[in-house]
């Protein structure tokens, strides 16, 4: 395990993902997908959340 693994603090405006409260992750720690289909170097082409999960409520 890295020395840095569960002092991570995650920013994040996704609203819609159950993980979110006020402008930050709840998790200890998350997975961040590389996309297949794009290489243009633009980060929400190159880039996902993979912990995401849609809020029920
Ligand atoms: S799991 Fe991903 S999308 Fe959901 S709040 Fe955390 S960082 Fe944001």
């Amino acid at each position: 395990m890295s020395e840095i693994d569960g002092i991570q603090a995650i920013g994040c405006n996704v609203s819609s993902c159950k993980h979110f409260n006020d402008s930050k992750c709840t998790l200890a720690s998350i997975q961040v997908g590389a996309c297949t289909n794009a290489s243009n170097g633009i980060a929400e082409d190159e880039t996902l959340c993979m912990s995401y999960d849609r809020r029920k409520d």
